[in-house]
């Protein structure tokens, strides 16, 4: 099991492409490919989701996370999302791009490009994936991103946001003890306690709160 095979494609809103000249931040690289020595551990009468070497560290929100290096260099993945980066941008309201801070110094809010609008006079908070772009960055994203040209992109400020989920893949114990994942990246909202001890967090997910418009 691998770094590479739990990274999820597209659903990210990433910015994928062959084309760009930068190498964005939340773009993993083959070299950050790790073995996951994942088990099973008994802890209150339930089996969780472990790694035989585990560290506190690899657990957030409740559940575990997918290891993987940090190097940034070598044979870059472009259709893949680099677990601990997003989480980093999403935490930190950091551009995916260039992983420097997206918060607008003039109003405090956070930039974001979105692959499409939120529904209108709908006041619910936004859920996404994709992390924050800073605006010098907002261009350069609708430029080379495929995703993002593929929808009818929305570029935003917005005000508030809290973590609400992650996306993740779902293990079992298969024959032999052998570890099988049984759902592959699926979106898990954090208070679904009961599915968090076979998950597996590949990306977090944040609600967007108080969402502007922008025009850059
Ligand atoms: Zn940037």
């Amino acid at each position: 099991m691998t770094f590479a095979q739990t990274a999820t494609e597209t659903i990210a809103e990433g910015h994928g492409t062959t084309t760009a000249l930068r190498k964005p931040y939340i773009t993993p690289y083959a070299e950050e490919t790790v073995e996951l020595p994942l088990t099973f551990e008994r802890v209150g009468g339930v089996d969780w989701l472990a790694y035989r070497d585990a560290l506190p560290d690899e657990w957030m929100f409740g559940v575990l996370w997918a290891r993987c290096g940090t190097a940034r260099n070598g044979t870059i993945l472009w259709p893949l999302v680099h677990t601990l980066r997003q989480r980093r941008c999403m935490l930190k309201g950091l551009c995916r791009v260039c992983g420097e801070s997206a918060t607008d110094p003039g109003t405090g809010r956070l930039w974001w490009v979105m692959r499409s609008a939120p529904p209108v006079d709908d006041p619910a908070p936004w859920q996404t994936v994709g992390p924050p772009t800073c605006r010098e960055h907002v261009t350069e994203a609708l430029t080379a991103c495929p995703h993002l040209r593929r929808g009818k992109p929305f570029v935003c400020t917005v005000g508030d946001y809290t973590p609400t989920g992650v996306l993740a893949n779902l293990y079992g114990c298969g024959d032999g003890g052998r570890m099988v994942e049984t759902r592959h990246q699926v979106m898990l909202d954090l208070d679904e306690t009961h599915l968090m001890p076979r998950a597996l967090a590949t990306q977090l997910i944040v609600s967007l709160r108080d969402i502007r418009p922008e025009i850059v």
